[in-house]
């Protein structure tokens, strides 16, 4: 049990740290005393870095794009890449958004009949009272724009808020509105049990779509890529994995512009189970000798508020990308998971994903055995033509590649 702990010094936290844990503290590259994230997180340690890239060839309603992501997992950026330039090829994606936040009220009780009544009655009357509770929203055209009920049970119904946030993803500006709303039902004796935003964005929703000559991936290849996107409407087994794939490239971009990745994934995984069963959230089919690929998922993402502000490197990002609004910010998010998909299926149902990945997942081994970086380049080709890319022979390989350097 540790009591306090974030009431100590950083001095002493670190001290307690490293005596209850025997780790060595000192080991860490960067326990930057001075970073902004020290006022963003609770009990800050240090900053946890990950790399970031650029995804090029990336062409959404006309305009081309340099794309940041900000990803661990190797081959993901080149996927982008790769499915990017394909589409590009083809005249580049189409892709539109809506823009509206969903916050609810949540009621039980026996007399159900008669809160609906009331809130029906009242409606204009509380979306007054939600916008009152965070004015400037409005006077930027957003706000509160109406309430609807839906009942969940026989004793428990939601009071659904719908907000336009503007640029902000508006998690805190829909909570405050339907706290707000929800003071004003319990002043009038309705039993509220919580009010808080949902992440099932359904009304942010954006639609990214491309339609590629099947002539430029051959005919067989497009067959099989609309053939293995029936899989995922069919089998969740096969939807978790391909929406896996999408969630690749959609986190990258996401995190590389300061967004909240895990609404965005609660909100994607929720809609992709929407009709009761969990299927691929985008499809591809051939229509007329064009592979045609569609995605609709929630991206409700922003250009301000939450951490982007304070993130000097989101914000850079936004820059690359020559970002406007944060509906093109959802429409280029939505495109590259898009390009990514085909990329991925494009692989899997040709020479299979392993052979695309083997150099990298070489280079990984490699790297984590601990391979000199002058002797990476040759350990690389030497393990990609070894028997098997496994821990054995990359140690071989770099134990070789010593010697060899400690002989010269
Ligand atoms: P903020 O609380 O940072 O709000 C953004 C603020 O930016 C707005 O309230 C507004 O303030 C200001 N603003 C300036 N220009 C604009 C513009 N053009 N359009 C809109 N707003 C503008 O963030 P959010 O309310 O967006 O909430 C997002 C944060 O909440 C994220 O960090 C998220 O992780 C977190 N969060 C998420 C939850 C969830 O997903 N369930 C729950 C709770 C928090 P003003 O009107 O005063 O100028």
């Amino acid at each position: 049990m540790v009591d306090g702990y974030h009431k100590l010094t950083r001095k002493r936290q670190l001290e307690l740290l490293a005596q209850r844990t025997n780790v060595d503290l000192s080991k860490l590259t960067k326990l930057a005393v001075d970073s902004i994230h020290q006022h963003q997180i609770e009990n800050y340690l240090t900053d946890f870095n990950l790399p970031e890239g650029i995804a090029v060839n990336l062409e959404v309603n006309g305009r081309s794009y340099f794309v940041p992501m900000v990803t661990e997992e190797p081959s993901v950026i080149a996927a982008a890449s790769n499915g990017a330039k394909i589409v590009q090829r083809a005249g580049g994606f189409t892709a539109h958004s809506t823009r509206l936040m969903v916050g609810q009220v949540l009621v039980s009780g026996t007399d159900l009949a008669l809160v609906k009544n009331y809130v029906e009655k009242q409606k204009q009357h509380l979306v007054e009272i939600a916008n009152a509770a965070h004015p400037s929203m409005q006077a930027r055209g957003g706000g509160a724009q109406s309430l609807q009920v839906r009942e969940l049970d026989e004793d428990k119904l939601s009071i659904d808020l719908i907000v336009d946030t503007r640029e902000a993803m508006g998690a805190n500006t829909v909570n405050s509105m339907v706290e707000a709303v929800k003071r004003e039902l319990l002043a009038n004796q309705i039993n509220v049990d919580m009010a808080i935003l949902s992440n099932l964005a359904d009304h942010a929703l954006t639609e990214a779509t491309c339609q590629i000559p099947v002539e430029l991936l051959g005919e067989e290849v497009a067959e099989k890529i609309s053939l293995a996107s029936e899989y995922a409407q069919v089998d969740p087994y096969r939807a978790t994995t391909h929406n896996k794939g999408i969630m690749n490239g959609i986190d990258a971009v996401v995190m590389a512009t300061g967004n909240d990745w895990r609404a965005i994934e609660s909100g994607a995984h929720a809609y992709a189970a929407r009709s009761g069963q969990y299927r691929g959230l985008s499809t591809w089919n051939v229509v007329d000798g064009m592979l045609v690929g569609k995605i609709v998922l929630p991206l409700p993402v922003a250009t301000v508020g939450g951490s982007i502000g304070i993130n000097a490197q989101a914000q850079m990002n936004l820059k690359i990308m020559q970002i406007q609004n944060a509906k093109q910010l959802a429409e280029v998010i939505a495109s590259i998971g898009l390009a990514q998909n085909l990329a991925a299926l494009r692989a899997i149902v040709s020479e299979g994903i392993q052979q695309g990945h083997m150099r990298l997942q070489a280079k990984s081994l490699l790297i984590e055995h601990g391979v000199a970086e002058t002797d990476l380049e040759v350990a690389v080709n030497m393990l990609v033509q070894a028997e098997r890319i496994d821990s054995k022979n990359a140690q071989k390989i770099i134990e070789q590649l010593r010697k060899k350097d400690t002989d010269e």
